[in-house]
């Protein structure tokens, strides 16, 4: 059975000792109270209910799967999810970042982050089910009217009723401008919707009394394309002016979606065979709405797959230590034993450094950019606050695509490291590597997210935004560049940054000629931007370690940090070479491929 323990001091040291978050929310007024004691604080009841309620829930979840009653249309999660959904109501913690004006708590968006990277180590499947509330939550704080506001916010604030994103349709994922879910005005200002959705993870459940689905559909007289698309609220429950719950909506489940992991979560089927819905923002600009939402679930994503990355990590170390297996090349290291534990093997450590390199990577940035999203909302100087969210909007994609590519290795490496072991349930390795698979697909596949960055964040404005990040990762490198002890992280750093530039002008001006060049270079040029940033936390990670040790500080988790830094830059970092290759070899030899593929 695999185990999780909540990795509170690395959660600790990125927030308080390298990113110093309690400074930076100082700013911001309705943080300006908070401190580090009570960050820790929720951080350590949260990491007790991921431990405690919701992991024991992950290997039964996930053999149990969802049921779907064909004549009543309802679905039942697996045995003790609804119990687990209570408990979290209870606990409040649904409110954690939410808008004290709706009944949330106010804490920064960073508690949140840290709390739902806990909550998908120990169940990404049940995590869900809450996690796409959040996202609707925030389309409605927005976008909504102050009467949808009033009726919906409390109720998705304090857990009492969930929240869905209905987009995909049959033959529309990607290219949601072809959507033809369909929805008709009524006398009343409400309007009837007709259509058929797929795919809409926590789509139907009973956990909860009702459930808020945010639906994309097109009005009669829209425009062709994403430029008719309008967003509406369709209540599985009609709601009624005191906020009960009323009569049941023309909105069901018609079937369940058999699927390679997150099994516990329903994703499902929907069918709106005129079900009544209110419109969300403007007729015809529903896309930039939901955005907001999709913004919000790309981040979440990327936080699943750091979440999969540090539990498979942590079970991957255990059993390296204690397995036993072949003796080491460099002569006998456990003499009591009949072999060595396979910890002793080059690339069990290497697969193992690179699951803890890419989680404690991963988290750096993703509490940046919650802290960049705490400053986009609410610091004093407008500047700041834009500043904030352009900065957000870059790492979006690379949050999302890189993440959840790293992932992908790191759960595969961690199965690895148990041998034919991985590959049988029991150790509930497998499960993490099927869980996570589709976090590179939902919310944009990852070639999607890699057109996003180079396309519309760089190339779209001429590399402004890019720029803006490369002044903070230039001020680091003129900080440390003297420093003897950070060469080997500055100096890789240095170089890529300033390599980037070049390499991003150049694809420009292919992509300029010819559209199909940004095509083939968007995937490399990604993961070439990923490690630029993570370089960047990896050599803040080392800086911070390295003053400590420097200081005096004998605790062993500074220098652990130092030598996982050493090899992120000696083992991970370098494949920014290859892959600026593949990107520079262009779209020929992909497109001048008719014989091949016929
Ligand atoms: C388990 C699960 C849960 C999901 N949850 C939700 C949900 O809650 N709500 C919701 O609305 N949807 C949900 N989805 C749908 C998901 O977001 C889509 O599957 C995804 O966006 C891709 O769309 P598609 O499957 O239609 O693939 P397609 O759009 O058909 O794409 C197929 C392939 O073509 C590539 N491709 C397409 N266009 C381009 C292009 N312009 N350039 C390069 N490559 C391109 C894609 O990257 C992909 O590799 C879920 C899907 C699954 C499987």
């Amino acid at each position: 059975m695999p185990q999780y323990n909540p990795p509170l001091r690395d959660m600790q040291f990125v927030m308080h000792e390298v990113l110093k978050v309690t400074d930076e929310l100082k700013i911001l007024p309705p943080h300006a109270d908070i401190d580090a004691d009570t960050i820790n604080a929720v951080l350590e009841e949260g990491g007790k209910f991921a431990v405690e309620v919701t992991f024991p829930l992950n290997i039964s979840g996930d053999e149990e799967g969802c049921t779907l009653d064909k004549t009543t249309h309802e679905v039942t999660p697996p045995k003790g999810f609804k119990e687990a959904y209570a408990k979290y109501v209870e606990g409040g913690w649904a409110a954690l970042s939410c808008d004290p004006e709706y009944g949330g708590q106010g804490l920064p968006f960073v508690v949140n982050q840290c709390f739902y990277e806990m909550m998908n180590s120990a169940n990404q499947a049940w995590t869900m089910y809450p996690g796409l509330s959040h996202g609707a939550y925030e389309a409605l704080h927005a976008h909504g009217t102050d009467a949808q506001k009033k009726l919906y916010l409390p109720k998705l604030v304090s857990g009492e009723w969930t929240g869905t994103m209905c987009l995909t349709e049959p033959h529309c994922g990607t290219d949601l401008g072809m959507l033809r879910t369909k929805a008709e005005p009524q006398a009343d200002g409400t309007f009837k919707l007709t259509g058929n959705k797929i795919f809409i993870s926590a789509g139907e459940h009973d956990m909860t009394p009702n459930i808020l689905h945010l639906v994309l559909a097109r009005l009669p007289d829209a425009p062709q394309g994403s430029k008719g698309i309008s967003l509406f609220i369709v209540p599985k429950f009609n709601v009624n002016e005191d906020g009960s719950v009323g009569s049941r909506n023309g909105i069901y489940c018609g079937g369940l979606e058999h699927k390679m992991g997150i099994h516990g979560n329903a994703t499902a089927q929907i069918v709106l065979d005129g079900a009544v819905g209110t419109m969300v923002g403007a007729p015809n600009k529903g896309l930039a709405a939901m955005f907001v939402m999709m913004n919000a679930a790309r981040l979440g994503v990327g936080n699943q797959s750091l979440g999969l990355t540090e539990v498979a990590y942590q079970n991957a170390l255990a059993y390296a230590k204690d397995r036993i297996q072949m003796r080491s090349l460099s002569g006998v290291k456990a003499k009591d034993k009949p072999a060595d534990p396979i910890i002793v093997h080059p690339d069990v450590r290497k697969m193992l450094l690179t699951a803890k390199a890419y989680a404690e990577g991963g988290r750096a940035l993703a509490v940046y950019c919650t802290l960049l999203l705490d400053k986009e909302l609410h610091h004093p100087d407008e500047k700041v606050r834009k500043d904030s969210g352009e900065i957000v909007a870059l790492l979006t994609p690379i949050v999302k695509a890189f993440l959840t590519d790293n992932g992908h290795i790191a759960t595969n490496a961690c199965m690895q490291v148990f041998g034919g072991h991985g590959y049988i349930k029991e150790w509930g390795m497998e499960q993490f590597v099927r869980d996570n698979r589709i976090n590179m697909i939902y919310e944009g596949t990852n070639t999607i997210q890699s057109l996003d960055l180079l396309g519309r964040k760089v190339l779209g404005n001429n590399g402004a935004t890019l720029k803006k990040f490369g002044k903070i990762v230039g001020a680091l490198i003129a900080e440390e560049g003297v420093n003897e002890k950070m060469a080997e992280f500055i100096n890789p750093l240095a170089y890529l940054a300033d390599q980037m530039t070049k390499f991003t002008t150049e694809l420009g001006f292919k992509g300029f000629q010819n559209p199909d060049e940004v095509g083939a270079a968007a995937v490399d040029y990604l993961r070439v931007a990923g490690h630029l940033v993570f370089g960047y936390f990896w050599a803040r990670m080392a800086q911070t370690a390295l003053r400590e040790i420097a200081a005096g500080n004998p605790d062993p988790f500074y220098l652990a940090k130092v030598q996982t830094a050493r090899f992120y830059f000696a083992k991970l970092f370098p494949e920014t070479a290859t892959l600026m290759r593949t990107a520079r070899s262009g779209s020929r030899a992909l497109m001048d491929t008719d014989a091949a593929l016929a």
